[in-house]
């Protein structure tokens, strides 16, 4: 199983991150989490795409989460020869959303439909909610489904893959939870969405300041993923992003809570893990 953080970057701009996808790749199977900004070109670089995914899977409905998923339906669609059916699985709220991304895509569909003779069909996306406790078998893998905690913004879920002997936790964006714990349990990776707030403080803004609230800092996942005995533990979604060469930092302040791997993702790391 590789697990390769395809964007690692946030709602704030940054050239050199995309906006919040992971990839999970084994040997058949191909799961996607989260669609934000710039995923699709990410997929490229990683030598994949939307017409070879499995499955998209979301942690929640937040835009940076979801902005480029119109992206991924268009090209899967647009480019497959023949109708590749696409389940889009998330939190309560992701059937609606994706009956009103392709409500948003109703123009261009009509346009492709009339110009392409060989192109006679809709997008065939289906939204799929899902809850906590849920199991889900998508190709060779098994996802487990548990509820996170990124109030005020609800429902969210976390994941945890299985596969190849190996498995790997991505935590979306949450405080620890219950949910979270349980999903840690003996991982061998955990991929988390992570805030400094010794820099987030620093940033005279109220609006920036709230994001404090709802994220785990980076004390709170290494707190996480010492609980669960996790192997490694990968900082994703970083807010804000490291300066180039400030990297170590936030591995010291990691290790102060976790003996185990840290990792500071950048956009296209990947991590092998189990046996293929
Ligand atoms: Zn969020
Ligand atoms: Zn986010």
């Amino acid at each position: 199983m590789q697990v390769t953080t395809l964007g690692t970057g946030s709602p704030l701009p940054d050239p050199g991150r995309a906006g919040p996808a992971t990839l999970v790749r084994t040997t058949g199977t191909q799961l996607l989490f989260d669609c934000g900004r710039g995923v699709v070109l990410r997929l490229a670089a990683a030598a994949t795409g939307p017409v070879l995914l499995t499955s998209v899977l979301l942690t929640h409905l937040h835009s940076d989460h979801v902005c480029d998923l119109n992206d991924v339906i268009t090209t899967r669609w647009a480019m497959s020869p023949v109708p590749a059916p696409l389940e889009v699985i998330g939190p309560a709220g992701t059937a609606a959303l994706v009956e009103r991304t392709l409500a948003m895509l109703s123009d261009d569909i009509g346009y492709r439909r009339a110009h392409h003779g060989d192109l006679n069909w809709d997008p065939p996306v289906t939204g799929v909610d899902v809850a906590d406790g849920a199991v889900l078998e998508l190709g060779e893998v098994t996802v487990r489904v548990a509820a996170t905690d990124h109030m005020p913004v609800a429902p969210t879920v976390g994941y945890r893959v299985e596969a190849d002997g190996a498995a790997v936790v991505i935590g979306g964006d949450s405080v620890p939870c219950a949910g979270l714990d349980r999903l840690c349990e003996g991982a061998d990776a955990y991929v988390q969405t992570v805030v400094r707030p010794s820099l987030v403080a620093q940033v005279p803004s109220a609006r920036f300041q709230d994001v404090l609230g709802y994220h785990s800092s980076i004390a709170d996942a290494a707190s996480t993923a010492a609980r669960g005995g996790v192997s490694t533990l990968v900082l994703t979604h970083l807010v804000p992003a490291p300066w180039p060469g400030t990297e170590p930092e936030w591995v010291t302040e990691a290790a102060a809570h976790f003996a185990g791997e840290v990792v500071v993702a950048y956009d296209l790391y990947a991590l092998e893990l189990g046996v293929a």
